[in-house]
Parts: C-alpha cells; sequence; structure tokens
C-alpha cells in the first residue's frame, strides 16, 4: 500500500485551485427537493383516492420509492450544512428530506458526519465498514451464514440491500442513543418515533393494500437505490488505519441525467475529500483529483462496480476480502483487486489461521 494521507491532506492541496464559492452553501438545490416533494404527494394522493386494481399501483409505488431515495440523497447533502447554514433549518428540513426513510437528524449527524466520515474504513471505530474475519467468527450465526457458497451468499446480499439501510439506521438509533447527553435524548427519540408514528397512522388511515403501494413498497425501492450506491462506496476498498478517501473511497460513473436526478451523490470520494462543499462541485474537484493523483484515484462505472461486489467476498481480513467458506483471498481497491477479471490472489488463508481466529474468538467469550 502507498504512503496514506488523511483528508485533510488532500483537502488543503486542492483548495487553493477552487473557487470561493464552492465552499459557500448552495440554497438553490431545495428546488429539486420541492419537486420531489410534490411528486411525492401528488403520487400519494392519487392511490389514496383512485381505488383501481393495486397492481396498477405499482409505477405510481416505483415514483414515489424513487423520490424517497433522491429525497434521501438531498437530506445527506442538507445535513452536512452544504445547502443552508442555520442549524435549526438545517435539520428541520434534513428532517423533511430524511422523514420517508424515517431517520432524525441528530442521529444521522452524529452516526455520519462525526463517525462515518471521521472514521471511514476503520475496523472498529466505522459504523458503516463491512466487519472483519475476526469480528464475523464471533457470531456462531454469521459463522454458518460464511459457510456458504459464495454466489449464495451475493444473491442474498443483493435482495438484502433492499432493506439494509432501515435495519441500519434503527441499529444505529440503538447503538448511539446512550452515547448523546441525556438532555438530547429526549429530543432524538422524538425525531425517530415522529416519522414511524405518520406511516403507520397512514396504515390505520387507508388500510393496508394501499398502504403497501404508498409506503412499503417505496420503502423497499428507495432502500434498494440508496443502498445500490451506498454498498459501492466502500466495501470494494480496503480497510485502511488512516482515513484516506483515495484509497478508502471509491467514486462511480453514471450517465449524467442520474446524477442530476441523484443530485451527484456519486461522486462518493470527492465527497470524502470536501464533506461541507456542495455537490454541486464535485466534478470540479474530481477534475483535480485525476490531475494531482491519478494513479490513487478510483473510479468505476456503477454497473460494473455492482458486478465486482457480487463476484468478490467479505469480510477483511488484514485489508483485503476473504471468503470464509474456501479460504480463498481476493484483493480490494488498490490492492490486487483487478476489476476487469476478478479472481483469487495467489495467497490463500491457511485454514489454520481461520481456525485460530475461531478460536481465539470463542476463548474471549
Ligand atoms: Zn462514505
Ligand atoms: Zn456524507
Amino acid at each position: 500500500m502507498q504512503d496514506l494521507h488523511s483528508f485533510g491532506w488532500y483537502a488543503a492541496k486542492l483548495k487553493p485551485h477552487l473557487p470561493k464559492k464552492a465552499f459557500q452553501p448552495v440554497p438553490t438545490r431545495l428546488w429539486g427537493g420541492l419537486a420531489y416533494l410534490v411528486i411525492t404527494v401528488v403520487a400519494l394522493l392519487t392511490i389514496g383516492l383512485l381505488d383501481v386494481f393495486p397492481l396498477f399501483y405499482v409505477p405510481i409505488s416505483i415514483v414515489i420509492g424513487a423520490s424517497f431515495a433522491a429525497l434521501g440523497f438531498l437530506g445527506h447533502e442538507i445535513l452536512h450544512g452544504t445547502v443552508v447554514r442555520k442549524p435549526w433549518l438545517r435539520d428541520f428540513l434534513g428532517a423533511v428530506a430524511f422523514w420517508p426513510l424515517s431517520t432524525g437528524p441528530k442521529l444521522w449527524r452524529k452516526w455520519h458526519n462525526l463517525t462515518h466520515h471521521v472514521h471511514t474504513q476503520h475496523e472498529e471505530h466505522d459504523p458503516d465498514s463491512w466487519p472483519t474475519l475476526e469480528r464475523i467468527m464471533k457470531s456462531r450465526f454469521l459463522c454458518w451464514v460464511y459457510k456458504l457458497p459464495l454466489p449464495v451468499r451475493a444473491f442474498f446480499s443483493f435482495c438484502s440491500l433492499s432493506f439494509q439501510f432501515t435495519v441500519h439506521s434503527v441499529n444505529m438509533f440503538v447503538i448511539y442513543l446512550k452515547e448523546f447527553n441525556p438532555k438530547k435524548r429526549p429530543a432524538v427519540i422524538f425525531e425517530a418515533i415522529v416519522p414511524w408514528m405518520t406511516w403507520i397512522g397512514l396504515l390505520v388511515w387507508v388500510g393496508p393494500v394501499k398502504w403497501i403501494f404508498m409506503f412499503l413498497l417505496p420503502l423497499l425501492i428507495a432502500n434498494l437505490i440508496v443502498m445500490a450506491y451506498i454498498s459501492t462506496n466502500h466495501r470494494l476498498n480496503p480497510t485502511t488505519e488512516v482515513n484516506d478517501p483515495l484509497a478508502n473511497s471509491l467514486t462511480v460513473t453514471v450517465p449524467k441525467w442520474v446524477d442530476v436526478l441523484h443530485f451527484n451523490f456519486s461522486y462518493h470520494t470527492e465527497h470524502h475529500l470536501f464533506p461541507g462543499m456542495s455537490s454541486k462541485y464535485y466534478p470540479q474537484v474530481k477534475q483535480l483529483i485525476k490531475e494531482h493523483w491519478p494513479e490513487r484515484y478510483h473510479e468505476m462505472r456503477f454497473d460494473k462496480a455492482l458486478i465486482a461486489l457480487w463476484k468478490t467476498p467479505r469480510p477483511y481480513q488484514d485489508r483485503v476480502l476473504v471468503d470464509p467458506s474456501s479460504g480463498e483471498v481476493f484483493g480490494a481497491l488498490g490492492e490486487g483487486l483487478d476489476t476487469t477479471n476478478i479472481k483469487k490472489v495467489a495467497k490463500k488463508v491457511r485454514e489454520s489461521d481461520l481456525v485460530s481466529s475461531l478460536s481465539n474468538s470463542k476463548n474471549q467469550k
């Protein structure tokens, strides 16, 4: 692995090359949010007021789900303070944008801004990084899961993208609630419960059939869209001791119109260099990164990144990817992974190493 540098090191080198306005909030991003909000409300009313055979609701559900996801991308941006600066307004607009995904702004800022961004791909401290083999081996259930053949695991792992964000968000709430100042906890609980209450209220109001098409199916679609991106953000990269975005993050490329619809969420390496900058300017940051460190930068077409995810095993061991069922080791990006021809690298984890990880974890219990 090359020398690693912190995100601040890269940001300091690029900052002089960027215009001053790139570091100002961009409130015009809210027009996009308003458009998604109007589409969502109109689509919800259409299902609510229209009585047709339920399958005809499916296309409307897809529109609602896509809008839920896009609002989540905007909420991410808002809560980084890149749209408006006033804290109360930032949190209010962030809460509205994250309403469909039922994630409160205070929890999100702690989990994402203060933890994921600060400790990206750190084995222990990043709540979003895939666990290491050692941690997997501590759970009997996960040991069993990871003994299944890789294609079976890949299939279920991709299916789980349709609910992973929601499950992870609830998990983060449970984990981080106790870390908040006791005076702030009621507000964190309030922000978590109110969105769910509205969705449960909707169920009581419209009944289960319409609710499935107004909320449940759109929620699964939104999870799938946001998790398709999130799963490619870091999971093909190695874990790193130093939070180096060029080593531990991946930017995916999508058609321009998709970037417009998703508020440039594809530019993830750029986002980790400048999380406080509006994503409107990330194409400029990308250009600069490619001029300064072309050999360190990772970018991949979105569909190819998803295929690479399917073909590579998880979890991590010694920064790279290992298949616990076969003991085969695959590289990570910058660590021997050839994305044009994904195959195991020459070395293989010795059975004894896997066994020793397992017995160590049992001894710790
Ligand atoms: Zn990230
Ligand atoms: Zn972020």
